[in-house]
C-alpha cells in the first residue's frame, strides 16, 4: 500500500470519462492494489471520500467512508468505508439541496453546490457482486461528488454562482455561519 499524489484540477486525467473494470479485473490483484492505495491516500488526505481518476487511475472506482467519531463533520451520520466500482446514479428524488463543497483535486476552495436530494447507485463490490444503496441528504451529495470524478465533472463545474466560491479562509470567514446553507468540507 501506499500514498499516491493526487491529481489537481487542470491534469486533464480528471477530466476523461473513466472506464468500466470487467469482471476479471475487478477480482485482480491490480485493483485490490489501487483500492488498498486509495484508501491509504483517503486517510492521508483526510477526505470522506477519493475516485480512481483523482489518483492518475482513469477507472470507474470510488471509495467512500465518513469517520463514525469524526469531529470534522459532526452534523454527518458516519458511513462505513464501501467501494464502488462500476456505479450508477439513479435520482430518487430530484428536489435540490445545496452544501459547500470542497475536493481533494480543488485544493484550498469551497463551493456551494446544488443536487438532488435522495439517490440509489448501484455499483459492483470488491467480489465483482451486484450491489446497491440509497442515500439521502449530506451522504447523497458525497456520492453524487465521488461518482461525477467517474465522468470527468468536478464540483466546481455545477457550482451554479460564481460568487458562491471562496478560498477555504474567505469560506469560513464570511460564509460558514450563514443560516440556511450547509457545509461538506472535502
Ligand atoms: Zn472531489
Amino acid at each position: 500500500m501506499a500514498v499516491r499524489p493526487v491529481l489537481t484540477i487542470g491534469n486533464p486525467v480528471l477530466r476523461q470519462v473513466a472506464r468500466e473494470l470487467t469482471r476479471e479485473e475487478i477480482l485482480c490483484a491490480d485493483v485490490k492494489t489501487l483500492v488498498a492505495d486509495m484508501i491509504e491516500t483517503m486517510h492521508h488526505e483526510e477526505g470522506i471520500g477519493i475516485a480512481a481518476p483523482q489518483v492518475g487511475e482513469s477507472v470507474q472506482v470510488a471509495v467512500i467512508e465518513v469517520a463514525v467519531d469524526s469531529e470534522r463533520y459532526p452534523d454527518t451520520n458516519p458511513f462505513e468505508l464501501a467501494v464502488f466500482v462500476n456505479p450508477r446514479i439513479t435520482v430518487l428524488d430530484a428536489t435540490e439541496q445545496a452544501y459547500w463543497e470542497g475536493c481533494l483535486s480543488v485544493p484550498d476552495l469551497r463551493g456551494l453546490v446544488h443536487r438532488p436530494r435522495m439517490v440509489r447507485v448501484d455499483y459492483l463490490n470488491l467480489d465483482a457482486e451486484p450491489a446497491s444503496i440509497v442515500a439521502d441528504g449530506f451522504l447523497a451529495t458525497v456520492f453524487q461528488h465521488e461518482l461525477d470524478h467517474l465522468d470527468g465533472v468536478l464540483y466546481i463545474d455545477r457550482v451554479r454562482d460564481t460568487r458562491k466560491i471562496a478560498t477555504v479562509d474567505d469560506y469560513v470567514r464570511f460564509w460558514l455561519n450563514k443560516p440556511g446553507e450547509q457545509h461538506m468540507p472535502d
